[in-house]
């Protein structure tokens, strides 16, 4: 890590203990490295010779010494080759980067991992995070193998098995009741860090410079995964922004440093009832002017972010890849999750399953090419909202415990 460069005020700091925003703006701040230097000593070569996983990239995170690294083994998950949704939507070359696969089963674990390992570096002993579910299970996660304190702000209608989770590890689940305006998790979260100083881990980046950088390593993986050959299009499901920001300064730092000839064109997918970053790409607005979502409404809470927080680097990264933005409808997504279940093998919640049904469309529409080479990421595993899967899936049959009932079925 080189530097800490704010992305509102451009104000450059030097890799400083306890540093989250901005000191002279309170703007987000990027982690810079010294590319140049890096790329002498990460080469193809020297990659493929190493052990897969976020770790594998740790000359590209900002944790300055290997003994803090906090680990339960996140990433190095399967680029699959996704055959049969290929053929039913006219994709010829469609992968899936399956980020289910990760310890916690999202892939926040990612972020968390790297988030966690920098708040020991920093020598915190409180973590505290607003999320909707997914980024409070992986930090308990974390938290819990790090030996940290962690309290997890969810908004009160996090589903059941998520809240299962975040417990089970041991964080305390704080439960919060909505607001008329705003996100009332996020300035909890604020609040425990400026009045208790706790280290704040949310889902977004705007308040944490290291965390997001763990989303990089799934753009690193994928492009040496397809044999450095960058796919045309990433289709990333979005809530905060923070995954594809990430994602994007990824493809963009492997360009950088030569090691890919191009970067693709980045999609974001979004829920029709939650969706301000789709509607800005759409409608040209710029991102000063994105305002928080009135009544947010969709089966994939983990797109849910009224306000998000990391508009301003995803849709820079959208715009800059001459990528684009989509919103889809609960049935969309619902449809889109059964299809991976079924005709692929895997099971995603409605947030993981999102980007599936974005993808049908701008195939539809045209945007995408037939002849593309599309990774689509299925960000979220469908174990942890097995409710809505027990919704949309056959009920299963009861009968007497004999042959004939058997033959009756058939
Ligand atoms: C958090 C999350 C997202 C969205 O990520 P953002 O960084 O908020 O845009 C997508 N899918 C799943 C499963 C998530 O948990």
């Amino acid at each position: 890590m080189l530097a800490l460069r704010c992305l509102k005020c451009g104000h450059e700091h030097p890799p400083k203990k306890g540093l989250y925003v901005c000191e002279k703006c309170g703007g987000k701040i990027e982690v810079v490295y010294d590319y140049g230097g890096i790329s002498k000593k990460v080469t193809r070569k020297s990659l493929e010779k190493r052990d897969g996983g976020v770790w594998k990239y740790q000359e590209l995170l900002p944790i300055a010494e290997r003994k803090n690294i906090v680990s339960l083994g996140e990433g190095g998950t399967p680029v699959i080759r996704a055959e049969n949704i290929g053929k039913e939507i006219g994709l010829k070359t469609l992968y899936l980067k399956d980020e289910t696969r990760n310890p916690t089963s999202s892939f926040k674990d990612r972020m968390m991992s790297v988030g966690v390992s920098k708040a020991v570096e920093f020598g915190a002993k409180v973590v505290v995070t607003a999320s909707s579910g997914n980024a409070a299970v992986a930090l308990a996660a974390y938290a819990a193998k790090a030996g940290l304190k962690c309290y997890a702000f969810v908004p009160a209608k996090a589903p059941e098995s998520k809240v299962a989770q975040i417990s089970m590890h041991g964080a305390k689940v704080v439960k919060v009741l909505g607001k008329e305006k705003g996100d009332p998790t996020y300035e909890l979260m604020l609040a425990g860090w400026k009045k208790f100083g706790w280290s704040p881990l949310p889902s977004a980046g705007a308040f944490n410079p290291y965390h997001w950088e763990g989303a990089k390593t799934i753009s690193y993986e994928v492009c040496e995964q397809l044999k450095w050959k960058v796919p045309d299009w990433v289709v990333i499901t979005v809530g905060a922004g923070t995954l594809l920001s990430g994602c994007a300064k990824g493809y963009f730092e492997f360009e950088q440093m030569g090691l890919v000839e191009k970067v693709p064109k980045i999609v974001a997918v979004q829920a029709t009832g939650c969706a301000p970053i789709a509607k800005a790409v759409r409608e040209n607005i710029p991102v000063e002017k994105i305002e928080t979502w009135p009544n947010p409404q969709t089966i994939a809470g983990g797109l849910v972010d009224p306000f998000p927080w990391d508009a301003d680097t995803a849709l820079n990264a959208i715009r800059k890849s001459g990528g684009t933005a989509i919103a889809v409808t609960d049935d969309e997504i619902l449809e889109a999750e059964k299809k991976l279940a079924r005709r692929e093998g895997v099971f995603a919640e409605p947030s993981g399953a999102a980007g599936l049904a974005g993808l049908e469309k701008l195939v539809a529409e045209g945007i995408i090419d037939k002849s593309d080479i599309v990774v689509l990421q299925v960000t979220g595993g469908g174990l942890k909202d097995t409710k809505t899967a027990l919704k949309i899936s056959d009920k299963p049959i009861v009968i007497s415990p004999d042959v004939k009932s058997i033959e009756r079925l058939l």
